[in-house]
């Protein structure tokens, strides 16, 4: 694809013995927002890990194919680089320092970024006007503050390093629905401003809204991809990702269990 800000190309990773992501391919076009959809243990994390270089931590090791950015190869790069380079991580679990203030946190997303001081301190006056819960909590200890503030948090101290592909691991997970929404909201500006996005998420209908193109990973593959209006409206995404019920089918399930033996005889 012309002008791809993000290549994967074949991925394979594994922990140990366990193989976690078998030839993995996507990509992430310059300037859009891109979402992973998978369940619990499809490889999502696993995926943003082997991006952003940081397996390692995790006892994992990339075993095959390659990662670009901006046509520049990340695969062979520590994680400091590819911070560099112009990709943020925000891990799963909302992620602070919990004794740290509000503004240290913020102050330690900066360090791996190559911006000088006029660049960190616009960063920093991004990230107060995107979230200014973070500057009227800027003394207090993270760990104080509440879940959703918490994940504006580790947004924010990914944004201090003016990325420009932000690599999202469930920003919405554990969130009230109101909170998620603002989380989403947020993620819809940041794009806006001209950060790429690249969103794994479990919560399919959060992010099928907010992205222009999906794929759906299944224990470590691929398994389906296209537009996100398009897998928003497949049978298979709603059934499986979006809770909806295919109707016709619960009809012809229902149909066939008044006719089956077993229940038959009960009802007998
Ligand atoms: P979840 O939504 O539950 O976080 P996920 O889609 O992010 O799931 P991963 O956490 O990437 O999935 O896990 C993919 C596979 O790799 C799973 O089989 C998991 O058990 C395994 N795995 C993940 N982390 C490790 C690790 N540190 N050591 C060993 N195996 C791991």
């Amino acid at each position: 694809m012309g002008g791809a800000a993000l290549e994967v190309r074949d991925l394979v990773v594994g922990y140990g013995p366990v193989r976690a992501l078998r030839a993995v391919s996507l990509e992430v076009p310059e300037g859009s927002v891109v979402t992973v959809l998978g369940g619990n243990g499809a490889g999502k994390s696993t995926l943003l890990r082997a991006i952003s270089r940081a397996l390692s931590f995790h006892g994992g090791a990339v075993t095959g194919g390659t990662v670009h950015f901006g046509g520049r190869p990340l695969h062979s790069l520590p994680p400091d680089r590819v911070v560099a380079a112009g990709v943020s991580q925000v891990p799963e679990g909302r992620q602070v320092f919990a004794r740290m203030t509000v503004d240290d946190n913020l102050r330690a997303g900066a360090l791996g970024s190559r911006g000088d001081r006029p660049a960190k301190a616009a960063a920093l006056r991004r990230v107060r006007e995107l979230f200014p819960v973070l500057a009227e909590r800027s003394g207090q200890r993270a760990g104080l503050l509440s879940g959703g503030e918490q994940q504006m948090l580790a947004v924010g101290r990914a944004l201090m390093a003016s990325p420009r592909l932000l690599l999202l691991d469930e920003p919405s997970l554990g969130l009230a629905p109101l909170m998620a929404a603002r989380i989403a909201d947020t993620i819809r500006e940041i794009n806006s401003q001209g950060t790429s996005v690249l969103l794994v998420e479990q919560n399919a209908a959060l992010a099928l809204r907010l992205a222009s193109y999906a794929y759906v990973l299944e224990v470590g593959e691929i398994t389906l991809s296209g537009p996100a209006d398009e897998l928003a409206a497949s049978d298979e995404v709603r059934r499986r990702y979006l809770g909806v019920v295919d109707e016709d089918a619960a009809a012809d399930a229902s149909q066939a269990d008044t006719t089956h033996p077993v229940l038959s005889r009960w009802e007998g």
